[in-house]
């Protein structure tokens, strides 16, 4: 059978475990995308998004020393929600395109797989590029709890950005694997047999 490269995709809603989860990946070998450092990377040195915010945002977007100015693109953002779209439009493709590359330059290098970690994976369609999808589902409680002790953030605005978010359910259903991160399933052998059917699905020996 001939070697592919495959691409993954992992997802799950906010404090689900995402990260945690591609952790376990990394340890395997397998090297991870993270599409929110990349967005942030991209915003402040990719010259033709760079141009696009400033025709969108006007020239306070970037700080005099060429710094991206969050908290203005925010303050706009908050008067008017159309821009949070345009700003949307600008970005999701730029780290697609960026995500594409990536990816390309990881199958050189004789990957098995690459997996792409990204809250918004279902919401932007960008999952659809994808050969699999890993959802990662744990009780909202213990999200909340999570986040709270790990960001220092309020239930309220934690529960308003869940509500941003499309209801886990949905997300679900599209996903090939579902990884429990309840506290009861051990996510070490989740990620060991999803690991090992990718292997084998990319024409690789198992490990
Ligand atoms: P975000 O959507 O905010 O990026 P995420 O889905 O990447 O979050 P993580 O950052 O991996 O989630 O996990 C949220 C918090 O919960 C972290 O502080 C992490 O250490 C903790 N956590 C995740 N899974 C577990 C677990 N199984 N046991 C204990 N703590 C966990």
């Amino acid at each position: 059978m001939e070697k592919t490269c495959l691409k993954a995709g992992i997802t799950g809603g906010i404090g689900s475990g995402k990260t945690t989860v591609c952790r376990l990946f990394q340890t395997l070998g397998i090297p991870v995308y993270d599409a929110d450092y990349w967005a942030k990377w991209l915003i402040q040195n990719d010259e033709s998004v760079r141009k696009s915010i400033l025709e969108v945002f006007g020239e306070n977007a970037y700080l005099p020393n060429g710094d991206y100015h969050i908290a203005e693109v925010k303050r706009q953002i908050l008067n008017d929600r159309a821009l949070l779209e345009q700003l949307n439009a600008i970005v999701h493709p730029a780290v697609f395109r960026h995500g594409r590359e990536w990816h390309l330059a990881r199958a050189a290098e004789g990957h098995p797989y690459t997996l792409k970690e990204a809250a918004l994976m279902i919401e932007s369609g960008s999952y659809r590029d994808l050969d699999t999808l890993i959802f990662v589902a744990a009780p909202e409680a213990l999200r909340i709890q999570r986040v709270m002790e790990r960001d220092g953030r309020s239930e309220t605005e934690i529960k308003a950005i869940i509500r941003n978010q499309l209801p886990e359910a949905e997300k679900e259903k599209l996903a090939e694997w579902v990884i429990h991160n309840d506290g009861q399933h051990s996510l070490v052998r989740q990620v060991w047999t999803i690991h090992q059917a990718l292997l084998v699905r990319s024409g690789h020996q198992p490990a």
